[in-house]
């Protein structure tokens, strides 16, 4: 890529969680920085950093550990056992790694962390470094966690709708599944989350992978909490917004193999006439669930491209054909070069939050069936507040039977409000890349004092230093 020639570049280290929805807006922000004359150290875990492919060269990637080199996650067996150790063992090898860059002559100006490993904001006011923090979800369900933290929200919860500032009413049902479920798991999890906020009243910035435009209210109600508090995103390739960085078409970290495949079978489709399905990288479906969506997506009588990760493949009923007249099952994609392909109409998505801005972002509208975290809530806002997703009715067990996911299809994909959804959609796409574009674009103005702060302070600190 293209960088600007500057003297005194500042120096971020960039640390994610691993997992597919954190390295890939990190990353990809990481771009822009570059983009913008900054150098850059990404960091993730040592397990995690060697499955990554394409990270790009202007990158170095380097690790910390989580206790877990073998296996990660699985090799903790439950998440509350792998956070608890990540938590211990995280900082003192965040110190080493900074101790490590400075004696090679590149020392952190600033350290841009996932924002649910707030312990690295310790780590780095410890050295004297800028701490910013990086959300890498929705602002509403940042303000349900927020509020949880201040003690406005008891989990489990008993009120069967919470009303928050500057928010839409909420209805249990709408609410993150931590306050569903409570098993231990789900507790672990509600501390990480909830965890974000621990200290962040002292992070120098509190960035978040949305659009100003996206929640006006919240952005607005958030900024008068964290005054540092700025929308940067979305956070997405360039080659789908505002093709600013050349042939960035890819985020270059993925743990995943595309099937390159399904773009030639898209090809060969007419124009918006293929429902994209893909559950991200993380959701297991049960085998009742996964049966249920299979024949659902069958019976559609529509054209069909479902992402299916190979460690769910077995869950397949073994009637139903990975290839098929009307369908295509692949083990992963490039989801963004899929909802950009003009033969694709819908997307039937769990609704993580990189794939609710992608949707956005290439004005694809959804059919959402959400399963697990903030997925609920983001189902929420696609449906009632942005009015771009149809969702699918659950029966009592809380699955999503095959005939309301045929009808919804059969909506989307035939009727008027079907026409409404992409109407819709496309109206966001526009706004996005108004967001995105130099001439006064929120997110681009938002990035931009952000770099020139960065330009500052490494300034500054050189001037200290000779
Ligand atoms: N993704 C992809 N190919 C696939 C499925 C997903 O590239 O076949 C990407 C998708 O574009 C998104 C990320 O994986 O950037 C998934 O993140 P999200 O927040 O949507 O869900 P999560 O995986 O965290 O549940």
């Amino acid at each position: 890529m293209e960088t600007k020639a500057i003297a005194t570049r500042p120096h971020c280290l960039v640390l994610s969680f691993p997992g597919q929805g954190h390295i890939n807006p990190m990353i990809q922000f990481s771009k822009l920085l570059v983009h913008e004359g900054v150098k850059i150290t990404l960091a993730t875990t040592c397990f995690y950093s060697k499955t990554l492919q394409n990270v790009p060269p202007y990158i170095s990637l380097e690790s910390i550990s989580d206790g877990f080199h073998n296996g990660g996650l699985g090799e903790a067996g439950t998440f509350k056992a792998y956070l608890d150790r990540f938590c211990q063992v995280g900082p003192p090898t965040l110190v080493d790694l900074i101790e490590k860059l400075a004696k090679l002559g590149n020392p952190t100006d600033c350290i841009i962390y996932d924002s649910v490993a707030p312990w690295a904001l310790d780590v780095a006011k410890r050295f004297g470094i800028v701490g910013a923090s990086y959300f890498t979800q929705n602002m509403a369900v940042n303000s349900i966690y927020y509020h949880v933290k201040l003690g406005k929200i008891k989990v489990p919860l008993i009120e069967n709708e919470i009303s928050l500032p500057s928010m839409p009413k909420l209805q249990l049902c709408d609410m993150p599944s931590f306050f569903h479920n409570c098993d231990d798991e789900d507790l672990a999890m509600l501390g990480l989350v909830v965890g974000q906020f621990s200290n962040v009243d002292k992070a120098d910035w509190v960035l978040c992978n949305s659009f100003y435009e996206l929640d006006k209210e919240v952005t607005d109600w958030t900024t008068k909490i964290w005054p540092k508090f700025r929308t940067i995103g979305p956070n997405i390739p360039s080659v789908f917004l505002d093709k600013r960085i050349k042939d960035d078409e890819d985020y270059g970290a993925a743990a995943f193999k595309s099937e390159e495949e399904c773009m030639e079978w898209l090809h060969n489709k007419p124009n918006r006439s293929v429902v994209y399905a893909s559950f991200g990288s993380l959701v297991p479906l049960d085998e009742e669930q996964m049966r249920e969506i299979a024949y659902g997506l069958r019976d559609s009588n529509h054209y069909f491209l479902w992402v299916v990760r190979t460690s769910e493949e077995i869950k397949l009923p073994k009637d139903f054909a990975k290839k098929s007249e009307k369908g295509l099952v692949v083990t992963w994609c490039s989801q963004l070069k899929v909802l950009a392909h003009e033969s694709v109409a819908c997307f039937v998505t769990h609704c993580g939050w990189n794939s609710t801005l992608e949707t956005l972002s290439l004005g694809v509208p959804t059919i959402v069936v959400p399963q697990w975290s903030d997925q609920i809530t983001n189902a929420k806002y696609m449906v009632d507040v942005w009015k771009v997703g149809i969702r699918v009715p659950i029966d009592e067990k809380k699955i999503v039977k095959s005939e309301a996911l045929r009808d919804c299809i059969q909506e989307m994909m035939e009727c008027e409000k079907g026409k409404q959804m992409k109407n819709n959609a496309m109206q966001w796409k526009s706004l996005v890349l108004r967001s995105v574009s130099d001439g006064g674009g929120s997110s681009y103005e938002n990035i931009m004092e952000f770099v020139n702060s960065l330009f500052t302070c490494s300034q500054l600190l050189q001037e200290v230093i000779s």
